[in-house]
Protein backbone atom coordinates (compact mmCIF):
# COMPACT_ATOMS: atom_id res chain seq x y z
CA UNK A 1 0.00 0.00 0.00
CA UNK A 2 1.26 3.82 -0.87
CA UNK A 3 1.60 6.23 2.16
CA UNK A 4 -1.69 7.90 3.12
CA UNK A 5 -2.79 10.98 0.77
CA UNK A 6 -4.35 13.51 2.29
CA UNK A 7 -6.27 15.88 -0.21
CA UNK A 8 -7.46 19.70 0.48
CA UNK A 9 -10.29 20.73 -1.41
CA UNK A 10 -10.33 24.41 -1.38
CA UNK A 11 -13.78 24.38 -3.06
CA UNK A 12 -14.77 28.25 -4.70
CA UNK A 13 -12.28 29.99 -1.50
CA UNK A 14 -9.45 32.70 -1.30
CA UNK A 15 -8.23 34.92 -3.80
CA UNK A 16 -4.99 34.41 -5.28
CA UNK A 17 -3.11 36.58 -2.76
CA UNK A 18 -4.74 34.70 -0.19
CA UNK A 19 -4.47 31.06 -1.94
CA UNK A 20 -0.92 32.08 -1.88
CA UNK A 21 -0.85 33.26 1.70
CA UNK A 22 -2.27 30.39 2.93
CA UNK A 23 0.24 27.71 0.74
CA UNK A 24 3.07 30.01 2.49
CA UNK A 25 1.46 29.13 6.26
CA UNK A 26 0.77 25.54 5.16
CA UNK A 27 4.34 24.99 4.07
CA UNK A 28 5.70 25.62 7.10
CA UNK A 29 3.18 23.58 9.12
CA UNK A 30 3.27 20.52 6.70
CA UNK A 31 7.05 20.67 6.64
CA UNK A 32 7.55 17.75 8.99
CA UNK A 33 4.97 15.38 7.85
CA UNK A 34 5.47 15.72 3.84
CA UNK A 35 7.77 12.35 4.13
CA UNK A 36 5.36 10.12 5.74
CA UNK A 37 2.31 11.17 3.99
CA UNK A 38 1.45 12.61 0.34
CA UNK A 39 0.12 15.76 0.86
CA UNK A 40 -2.04 17.23 -1.99
CA UNK A 41 -3.79 20.68 -2.18
CA UNK A 42 -6.64 21.40 -4.56
CA UNK A 43 -6.72 24.69 -4.95
CA UNK A 44 -9.65 26.92 -7.59
CA UNK A 45 -8.06 26.63 -11.08
CA UNK A 46 -7.74 30.18 -11.33
CA UNK A 47 -4.60 29.84 -8.66
CA UNK A 48 -2.98 26.34 -9.51
CA UNK A 49 -0.37 27.32 -11.48
CA UNK A 50 1.28 29.90 -8.89
CA UNK A 51 0.08 27.64 -6.29
CA UNK A 52 1.74 24.63 -7.65
CA UNK A 53 5.12 27.42 -8.12
CA UNK A 54 4.95 28.78 -4.55
CA UNK A 55 4.92 24.34 -3.51
CA UNK A 56 7.70 23.25 -5.91
CA UNK A 57 10.45 21.41 -3.90
CA UNK A 58 8.44 21.27 -0.72
CA UNK A 59 7.10 17.67 -1.09
CA UNK A 60 3.71 18.96 -1.49
CA UNK A 61 1.92 18.18 -4.58
CA UNK A 62 -1.50 20.05 -6.27
CA UNK A 63 -4.53 18.99 -7.75
CA UNK A 64 -7.61 20.21 -10.26
CA UNK A 65 -10.75 20.02 -8.15
CA UNK A 66 -12.06 19.43 -12.08
CA UNK A 67 -10.92 19.37 -15.41
CA UNK A 68 -13.06 18.51 -18.70
CA UNK A 69 -12.49 14.95 -20.66
CA UNK A 70 -11.18 16.57 -24.09
CA UNK A 71 -7.44 18.11 -24.82
CA UNK A 72 -9.33 21.40 -26.31
CA UNK A 73 -11.76 22.67 -27.76
CA UNK A 74 -15.19 24.72 -27.91
CA UNK A 75 -16.04 23.63 -24.35
CA UNK A 76 -15.99 27.93 -22.43
CA UNK A 77 -15.27 27.83 -18.78
CA UNK A 78 -13.47 24.05 -18.46
CA UNK A 79 -9.76 23.09 -18.58
CA UNK A 80 -8.16 20.04 -20.15
CA UNK A 81 -6.08 17.37 -18.31
CA UNK A 82 -3.26 18.34 -21.36
CA UNK A 83 -2.77 21.79 -19.91
CA UNK A 84 -2.44 20.61 -16.39
CA UNK A 85 -0.16 17.53 -17.60
CA UNK A 86 3.46 17.94 -16.77
CA UNK A 87 3.00 20.10 -13.49
CA UNK A 88 -0.53 19.33 -11.69
CA UNK A 89 -0.03 15.96 -10.28
CA UNK A 90 -3.38 15.54 -8.91
CA UNK A 91 -6.95 15.73 -10.43
CA UNK A 92 -10.16 15.16 -8.58
CA UNK A 93 -13.02 14.25 -9.74
CA UNK A 94 -16.73 13.04 -9.08
CA UNK A 95 -17.16 15.82 -6.13
CA UNK A 96 -21.22 15.54 -5.10
CA UNK A 97 -21.01 18.86 -5.74
CA UNK A 98 -20.01 18.24 -9.20
CA UNK A 99 -22.54 15.48 -9.81
CA UNK A 100 -25.49 17.52 -7.87
CA UNK A 101 -24.69 21.09 -8.69
CA UNK A 102 -23.24 20.59 -12.12
CA UNK A 103 -25.73 17.33 -13.29
CA UNK A 104 -22.10 15.26 -13.73
CA UNK A 105 -23.02 11.36 -14.77
CA UNK A 106 -21.44 8.26 -13.96
CA UNK A 107 -20.47 8.10 -17.70
CA UNK A 108 -18.68 11.35 -18.05
CA UNK A 109 -16.89 10.68 -14.64
CA UNK A 110 -15.66 7.19 -16.93
CA UNK A 111 -14.75 9.83 -19.75
CA UNK A 112 -12.61 11.81 -17.38
CA UNK A 113 -10.69 9.42 -15.29
CA UNK A 114 -9.67 7.87 -19.19
CA UNK A 115 -8.51 11.50 -20.30
CA UNK A 116 -6.67 12.52 -16.98
CA UNK A 117 -4.35 8.92 -17.12
CA UNK A 118 -3.81 9.25 -20.66
CA UNK A 119 -2.37 12.79 -19.35
CA UNK A 120 0.01 10.84 -16.60
CA UNK A 121 -2.44 12.52 -14.02
CA UNK A 122 -3.05 10.76 -10.65
CA UNK A 123 -6.81 10.49 -10.30
CA UNK A 124 -8.87 10.90 -6.91
CA UNK A 125 -12.91 9.49 -7.72
CA UNK A 126 -15.31 10.60 -5.25
CA UNK A 127 -18.73 8.20 -4.54
CA UNK A 128 -21.06 8.39 -1.92
CA UNK A 129 -24.48 8.28 -1.75
CA UNK A 130 -27.08 11.21 -0.17
CA UNK A 131 -28.86 10.71 3.17
CA UNK A 132 -32.03 9.55 1.78
CA UNK A 133 -30.05 6.68 -0.15
CA UNK A 134 -28.44 6.29 3.33
CA UNK A 135 -31.20 5.80 4.93
CA UNK A 136 -33.13 3.74 2.70
CA UNK A 137 -30.33 1.46 3.48
CA UNK A 138 -29.16 1.76 -0.29
CA UNK A 139 -25.78 2.86 0.09
CA UNK A 140 -23.80 -0.34 -1.00
CA UNK A 141 -26.21 -0.26 -4.26
CA UNK A 142 -24.87 3.48 -5.05
CA UNK A 143 -21.54 3.32 -4.36
CA UNK A 144 -21.61 0.04 -6.64
CA UNK A 145 -23.13 1.57 -9.32
CA UNK A 146 -20.76 5.00 -9.09
CA UNK A 147 -17.93 2.79 -9.04
CA UNK A 148 -18.80 0.41 -11.63
CA UNK A 149 -19.46 3.37 -13.99
CA UNK A 150 -17.00 5.61 -13.66
CA UNK A 151 -14.14 2.86 -13.99
CA UNK A 152 -15.37 0.41 -16.76
CA UNK A 153 -12.65 -0.31 -19.17
CA UNK A 154 -10.20 0.74 -17.54
CA UNK A 155 -6.94 -0.31 -18.40
CA UNK A 156 -5.04 -3.08 -15.15
CA UNK A 157 -1.96 -0.25 -14.92
CA UNK A 158 -4.69 2.83 -13.66
CA UNK A 159 -4.75 0.82 -9.89
CA UNK A 160 -1.47 2.59 -9.37
CA UNK A 161 -2.56 5.99 -10.36
CA UNK A 162 -6.23 5.76 -8.57
CA UNK A 163 -7.65 6.67 -5.42
CA UNK A 164 -10.98 6.48 -4.41
CA UNK A 165 -12.65 9.04 -1.69
CA UNK A 166 -15.71 7.86 -0.11
CA UNK A 167 -17.79 10.35 0.84
CA UNK A 168 -21.39 10.21 2.22
CA UNK A 169 -23.15 13.31 0.66
CA UNK A 170 -24.81 13.72 4.14
CA UNK A 171 -21.37 13.84 5.54
CA UNK A 172 -19.78 17.03 3.57
CA UNK A 173 -19.72 20.22 5.08
CA UNK A 174 -22.53 19.46 8.09
CA UNK A 175 -20.01 18.45 10.82
CA UNK A 176 -21.52 15.15 11.03
CA UNK A 177 -18.86 12.99 10.04
CA UNK A 178 -19.39 9.32 9.47
CA UNK A 179 -18.46 7.34 12.55
CA UNK A 180 -14.94 5.24 12.38
CA UNK A 181 -16.76 1.88 12.07
CA UNK A 182 -19.50 3.14 9.64
CA UNK A 183 -17.20 4.64 7.15
CA UNK A 184 -14.48 1.60 7.28
CA UNK A 185 -17.32 -0.83 6.95
CA UNK A 186 -18.40 0.58 3.54
CA UNK A 187 -14.28 1.30 2.77
CA UNK A 188 -13.73 -2.67 3.09
CA UNK A 189 -16.59 -3.00 0.58
CA UNK A 190 -15.08 -0.75 -1.71
CA UNK A 191 -12.18 -2.52 -1.34
CA UNK A 192 -13.75 -5.95 -2.23
CA UNK A 193 -15.29 -4.47 -5.42
CA UNK A 194 -11.92 -3.11 -6.30
CA UNK A 195 -10.30 -6.60 -5.67
CA UNK A 196 -12.99 -7.41 -8.33
CA UNK A 197 -12.08 -5.35 -11.28
CA UNK A 198 -8.10 -4.80 -10.77
CA UNK A 199 -5.42 -7.64 -10.57
CA UNK A 200 -3.35 -4.92 -8.32
CA UNK A 201 -6.18 -3.47 -5.82
CA UNK A 202 -4.12 -2.83 -2.96
CA UNK A 203 -2.06 0.01 -4.99
CA UNK A 204 -5.42 2.08 -4.86
CA UNK A 205 -6.20 4.28 -1.81
CA UNK A 206 -9.43 4.45 -0.35
CA UNK A 207 -9.59 8.11 1.21
CA UNK A 208 -12.90 9.28 3.65
CA UNK A 209 -14.19 12.72 3.15
CA UNK A 210 -17.04 14.60 5.06
CA UNK A 211 -16.56 16.70 8.01
CA UNK A 212 -12.91 15.55 8.65
CA UNK A 213 -11.50 17.98 11.58
CA UNK A 214 -8.39 17.75 13.45
CA UNK A 215 -10.51 16.39 16.35
CA UNK A 216 -12.34 13.45 14.85
CA UNK A 217 -9.23 12.84 12.21
CA UNK A 218 -6.93 9.96 14.31
CA UNK A 219 -10.04 7.67 15.01
CA UNK A 220 -10.34 7.72 11.74
CA UNK A 221 -7.49 7.46 9.92
CA UNK A 222 -6.80 4.38 12.33
CA UNK A 223 -9.19 2.35 10.78
CA UNK A 224 -7.84 -0.81 8.50
CA UNK A 225 -10.02 0.32 5.25
CA UNK A 226 -8.92 4.24 5.28
CA UNK A 227 -5.88 5.39 3.60
CA UNK A 228 -6.19 9.23 3.93
CA UNK A 229 -8.89 11.78 3.94
CA UNK A 230 -10.27 14.35 1.32
CA UNK A 231 -10.87 17.64 3.80
CA UNK A 232 -12.79 20.52 2.85
CA UNK A 233 -13.51 23.07 4.79
CA UNK A 234 -10.68 22.12 7.52
CA UNK A 235 -8.18 22.24 4.38
CA UNK A 236 -8.90 26.23 4.74
CA UNK A 237 -7.13 26.47 8.24
CA UNK A 238 -3.52 25.81 7.81
CA UNK A 239 -3.03 24.80 11.53
CA UNK A 240 -6.17 22.14 11.73
CA UNK A 241 -5.55 21.35 8.26
CA UNK A 242 -1.74 20.00 9.52
CA UNK A 243 -2.79 18.04 12.35
CA UNK A 244 -5.42 16.67 9.65
CA UNK A 245 -1.69 15.46 8.01
CA UNK A 246 -0.34 14.35 11.32
CA UNK A 247 -2.72 11.80 11.95
CA UNK A 248 -2.35 10.20 9.24
CA UNK A 249 1.55 10.44 9.85
CA UNK A 250 1.17 9.36 13.02
CA UNK A 251 -0.96 6.05 11.81
CA UNK A 252 2.03 5.37 9.17
CA UNK A 253 4.49 5.75 11.72
CA UNK A 254 3.17 3.32 14.24
CA UNK A 255 4.06 0.17 13.88
CA UNK A 256 0.77 -2.20 14.15
C1 LIG B 1 -15.35 17.90 0.60
O1 LIG B 1 -15.75 18.93 0.10
O2 LIG B 1 -14.83 17.02 -0.10
C2 LIG B 1 -15.50 17.73 2.03
C3 LIG B 1 -15.29 16.56 2.54
O3 LIG B 1 -15.90 18.84 2.75
P1 LIG B 1 -15.91 18.95 4.36
O4 LIG B 1 -14.60 18.41 4.85
O5 LIG B 1 -16.06 20.42 4.62
O6 LIG B 1 -17.05 18.14 4.84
Amino acid sequence: MPKPLVAGNWKMHFTVPEGLRVTEELLHHLHPYAQAVEVVLLPPAIMLWEVAHALQGSGILVGAQNAWWADQGPFTGEISPSMLAGWCHYLLIGHSERRQLFGETDEELNRKLKAGLKHHLEMILAVGETLEEHDAGRTEEVVTRQLRAALFGLEPAAAGHLSIAYEPIWAIGTGRAATPDYANSVMGMIRELLAGEFADAGQVRILYGGSVTAANAPSLMEQPNIHGALVGGASLKPEEFARIVQAAAKVQTTPA
